[in-house]
């Protein structure tokens, strides 16, 4: 047991952290809208260079600009993902709950990508549930999250022309999630780590595939703050990830 003055003393340094907390994560908000929005602006003009917009360019100038266009894309990608991470921790205590429709939200999400998906030709199949799904309490937005990783990465290591299946259903008072595909992988090797902060496995960086390493830990946050599990099962011939998120918490 603590004296009351090792207990004041706690509650004030508990305190001071929370405080040095909302400013480290405010600094991360700011320099990180600040990078984006100039990200933004290299992004504009690179296209304009290629799509000829200045005037014509030589082929090997379309080569450099292209290069500088992917980095530039690169970077953009890990600003996002750094933003929602921030926003994640610094909101995971106040999540707002309410009673959520899981089919109507992952529905929201593939119309979302659809435009991705058409992109590299990858039909996404979602299999419905015949029953109505009971509601889950939650905090939609988070949720949104979680499922647009799932479906980005399910749709990004995926060669072009292949298939995503979603599936959902109602179980033990939860309801579980599923995304598969059968793109990549993740090596055996790797499986361990792939819930930790930055990880990618070599597989994904070989195919210059764009990624922060970001998500998936982002996405865990999520769901364990929600009191559900998250796993997968992958093999050379695809990747599965299931999310059960329980009804009440
Ligand atoms: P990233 O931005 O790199 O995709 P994530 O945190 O979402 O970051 O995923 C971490 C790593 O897990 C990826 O870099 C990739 O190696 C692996 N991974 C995630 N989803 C899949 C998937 N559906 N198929 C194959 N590998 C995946």
């Amino acid at each position: 047991m603590n004296t009351p003055e090792e207990f004041e003393t706690l509650k004030k340094e508990n305190e001071n952290l929370k405080k040095n907390n909302a400013v480290k994560s405010d600094l991360i908000s700011i320099s990180a809208h600040q990078l984006r929005t100039s990200l933004s602006a290299l992004k504009w003009i690179f296209k304009m260079f290629l799509d000829r917009d200045l005037g014509a360019i030589t082929g090997e100038q379309e080569g450099l600009i292209k290069k500088a266009y992917e980095s530039n894309e690169r970077m953009i990608h890990l600003v996002n993902d750094m933003l929602t991470l921030n926003h994640v921790e610094d909101t995971a205590l106040t999540f707002k709950m309410a009673d959520t429709d899981m089919l109507a939200l992952m529905e929201e999400t593939l119309f979302e990508f659809s435009g991705e998906s058409h992109k590299k030709n990858i039909e996404i199949i979602f299999l419905k549930p015949t029953e109505t799904l009971s509601k889950v309490s939650c905090d939609k937005e988070m949720i949104r999250v979680v499922f647009q990783n799932l479906v980005e990465n399910a749709i990004k290591y995926s060669a072009e022309g292949d298939k995503v299946f979603c599936s959902m259903r109602e179980q033990d008072e939860a309801i579980e999630i599923s995304v598969r595909d059968t793109g990549i992988g993740i090596p055996k090797d790797d499986q361990e780590n792939i819930f930790a902060k930055f990880f990618r496995a070599p597989n994904a960086k070989d195919k210059d595939i764009i990624g922060s390493g970001l998500g998936l830990y982002t996405t865990k946050n999520i769901v364990d703050h929600h009191k559900g599990k998250i796993w997968f099962e992958s093999s050379e011939k695809g990747t599965t990830f299931f999310v059960v998120l329980p009804l009440k918490q």
